[in-house]
Order: C-alpha cells, then structure tokens, then sequence
C-alpha cells in the first residue's frame, strides 16, 4: 500500500502507485484542460505531486512542452538566479564487491584497482585546489574491508586539512554506498556537506537484475539510505536515477515519491537531485540497457524537475557534453563538475585511465568552464557559506522557498569568484569574470549589502580571503 509517511522502501516508492501513475498520466497527457491546470498549478513554484508531474512528462504537445521548458527557466531564475555552483569528483578508491552490471568497479571486472593513501589523497587535494576548486564530491566503491567507514573518515580529514597557498576545501559532499546509522552519524561529525546516493534505479525488479551479487542487491536497504541518514543528523541528502539503465517516466515518478517521502517524513525534501545518464565505460555498453534516452528527452526530464520541486538543487557532470550542460543549466541546473577525473588519482597523473569510472564528455578545464559560463552570463560560484553558517535541511529549504537564496547568495557567489579571479583565472577569463562582477554588483538590492560586497572584493584584491554573508 502506498504511503508516503511510511519508513518501507516498498510502500514510499510504490510499485502499483508508480503504474497507477503512469497510467492515468497516459490517460490524461492528451487533455489540454488537465496538463493547463498543472501548468498553472505549477506556475505559483510550490511544486507539484508525483501524479501531476509526470502527466507534463508524458505530455507531448509541442506547445505545452515549449511552455513546460519557458517555466523551467522562469523558475530558475526565481529561485537561482544566474548562479552556478562548481564542484569536482575525488574518487579514493575503485575496490568494490558489488556486482552492478553498468558500473566497471563491479566485482569481477578486470579493471586495475586503486585505492589512494592519505599521502595521495592529499597531493590529488592540492591539485584540485590549485585549479580553483573549494567545494568536492568523495567518491568510493563499496568494499568494508579496503573502504572501510574509518578510512573514508581518515580521508575526510585530511581533505579539510589541507591548505596550499591560498587554497581550501571547503565542503565534502560524499557519494558511498548505502550504511548505518551509526556510520552516517560519524560522516556527519566528519562536517561532510550532503549525502548523496543514487537509487540507480526505483523499479525494484530491474534493480535486483542490475545489482545481481553484493550488500548493493538489497533495494529496501539502498532505498532507505536516506532515511538512516537523516537518523543519523545528516540534514542535507541528494537524490539521483541513473537514467538509460529503464523507463524513464518510472524513475521520473519513483524520484518524485521519494522527495515527497522525505519531505513527509522529515519535514525537508532532497538538497539536490543528480541526472547521471549511463556512459561507456570499461566492459559497459550503455546501449545494452533498455532505457536509453535522447537528449530533447532528457532536456524535458530536467525541466519537470525543476517545475516539480522548485527548492532543490539540480547537479549535472562532466558525463554530459558542453551542449547539453549548456541546454539544462538554462532548464534548472543549479551544480556542475568541472575539469572532473573518474579515475582514481586522476588530478595528480592525468593518464591514469585504466582505473576510472567512465568515459568523461566535457574535458575541458576549469578555467575554460568558467570562462564559458561567464560568457553566457552565469556568475560561477565556489560558495559554500549555508553549510558553514549551519544553513542545512530546513533551515536552507526555508531560505530557499522564500526566495532569500537571491540575496544571500548571490553576493556570496561573486565573493568567491573574485578569489577564483585572483587566485586562478588565466587572463581572458579574468578579465571577463572582473567586468561580470562589477555589473552584477548593481543587481544587488539592499545598499548596505552591496557596499559591504564592495567592501569585501576590495580585500580581496589586497590579499584576504574566505568573506560570506
Ligand atoms: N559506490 C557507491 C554506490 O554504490 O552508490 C557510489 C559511488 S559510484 C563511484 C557513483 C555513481 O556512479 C553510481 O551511483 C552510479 O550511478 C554511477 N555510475 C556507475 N557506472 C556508471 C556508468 N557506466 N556511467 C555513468 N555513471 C555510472
């Protein structure tokens, strides 16, 4: 039975709910009277149901659809602005037990394994940060005798610990499988940033087929990851479908009942929700599943994502190509990687291919990343001051539903590009970050707050560093 309170996997990702939703988004989807009362529904940006959602998925009139991707943007821009958040991927290690049919850390491939030392940890740390990089995403294969939870805490450590020259981590987010509350209570100690896991997939038999062998097959403990996080005082959880592996109006659906599960039983939904497409990696061939989907497809997935749940971040890769990185930021992504490496060592020796993840379409580094988002007027942003400031679960959903994320964070955003400008644009892109900076500082409202912006940029010219507000 269905029930979005409910700590089951199998009655908060309803399997019968989910078809029953399909279903009636089919039947209606043709029904211009029902996808307009969505649309206006949607546009207050309170969200919308899982139901109501996925009838705008399924809706194929080209016309409602170029209102589906007008209202995308509008809602971007309410609630993010013109801000884009850069991370990279750290990945520490490659053992790993599990058996997941699209993923070449699986247990019996051939692919040659590492794990870092705290040694290599650190020198991967300072080449991130000597790209401009404060914010990362630790990432590891699931293996309690190489990976155990010490070790991960080991390396959480010695991330924040580093400081070269003017460089800082500034916040982890980690992405390791699925573990116990007592373990996430220590990640949360550690001063981690969100939890993020992806479900891979919500369809429960296609997930068992997927993850055939290892702790990872067991969908009601992957599935009920974030419920032990929260137990376990980590405010901040993000969310992701592995999309191309099944249908993606299941996933679509299966997605939204999991933010509303969250939100029902903990009062705060997702921090952000990835949209990982499978890649060809080592051994995988993503045209062997069964859910591939095009890029206008996936454009559209974005969008209802956005419209759906207006307060949560949405991250993209470097799994994308600059195209369609370029097509969703303007649709709802709020995070991108950049300059990432899925191999592990990848930032120190960049030809150590043979133990990454998968195969990388935006190659380009950080400095061109930022450059480009510059010239399409996005202000990157190195930001990490909500989670500094404490700013988690319902405390950063409240800023964000009332739309203070503008205020606050905007002026934070060109804070820390002017560091990036400083410390590591080459001279094009400073040069046209400096000029972006100036002209954002009028869109400022309050004038105490742009005067101390002002302030503060010009201390950072002479040498400070790390201003939030
Ligand atoms: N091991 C952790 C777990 O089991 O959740 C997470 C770390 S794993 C390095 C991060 C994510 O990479 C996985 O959750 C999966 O969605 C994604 N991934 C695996 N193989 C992939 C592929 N071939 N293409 C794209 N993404 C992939």
């Amino acid at each position: 039975m269905y029930d979005p309170k409910s700590v089951k996997a199998e009655e908060f990702i309803s399997h019968e709910e989910i078809l029953n939703t399909l279903e009636y988004a089919n039947s209606v989807k043709d029904d211009m009277a029902v996808v307009d009362s969505i649309l206006e529904k949607a546009r207050d940006a309170k969200g919308l149901s899982h139901r109501e959602a996925s009838v705008l998925l399924a809706c194929e009139n080209q016309d409602k659809v170029n209102q589906i991707f007008d209202l995308a943007f509008q809602i971007k821009q309410q609630f993010y602005g013109n801000r884009i958040v850069l991370f990279a991927p750290l990945y520490l290690s490659n053992y790993c037990i599990n058996g997941c049919l699209y993923c070449p850390y699986h247990r019996n491939s051939d692919i040659a394994r590492k794990k870092l030392t705290q040694d290599e940890i650190r020198a991967e740390t300072i080449a991130l940060q000597n790209m401009g990089h404060k914010r990362l995403a630790v990432e590891s294969g699931e293996d309690p005798v190489n990976n155990p939870i010490e070790y991960i805490l080991e390396s959480l450590d010695t991330i924040y610990s580093v400081k070269h020259k003017n460089g800082a981590i500034r916040r982890v987010n980690v992405n390791i499988a699925a573990t116990t509350v007592e373990n996430y209570r220590k990640l949360h100690d550690a001063g981690i940033g969100t939890y993020i896991l992806f479900q891979e997939t919500y369809d429960k038999a296609g997930y068992e087929q997927l993850h055939p062998t290892g702790p990872k097959h067991n969908y009601a403990y992957h599935t009920e990851a974030m419920d032990r996080a929260m137990q376990g005082d980590i405010d901040d959880v993000g969310l992701g479908v592995l999309f191309g592996l099944e249908n993606y109006r299941y996933e679509f659906a299966g997605l939204m009942m999991h933010a509303e599960h969250l939100e029902a039983a903990f009062g705060v939904g997702p921090h952000t929700i990835s949209v990982p497409r499978v890649k060809p990696a080592h051994g995988v061939d993503p045209l062997s599943f069964d859910g591939g989907i095009s890029d206008e497809l996936f454009a559209k997935l974005a969008a209802c994502i956005r419209i759906a749940v207006p307060y949560t971040g949405m991250i993209i890769s470097t799994r994308e190509g600059k195209g369609v990185r370029e097509k969703l930021l303007r649709l709802g992504v709020s995070q991108i990687s950049g300059a990432s490496r899925t191999s592990v060592g990848g930032y120190v020796e960049a030809s150590e291919e043979d133990t990454r993840q998968f195969e990388v379409s935006d190659t380009r580094t950080l400095d061109e990343v930022i450059k480009w988002l510059i010239d399409m007027n996005y202000v990157p942003s190195f930001c990490t001051a909500c989670y500094r400031a404490g700013r988690t679960g319902d405390r950063f959903m409240e800023l964000c539903k009332s739309k203070q994320i503008l205020n606050c964070c905007h002026p934070n955003a060109l804070m820390t590009l002017k560091e990036y400008l400083m410390d590591y644009a080459g001279a094009e892109t400073s040069e046209a970050g400096e000029k972006l900076i100036e002209k954002e500082l009028d869109t400022i409202p309050k004038e105490k707050i742009r005067n101390l912006v002002r302030k503060n940029l010009a201390n950072i010219q002479n040498g400070q560093r790390d201003f939030r507000l």
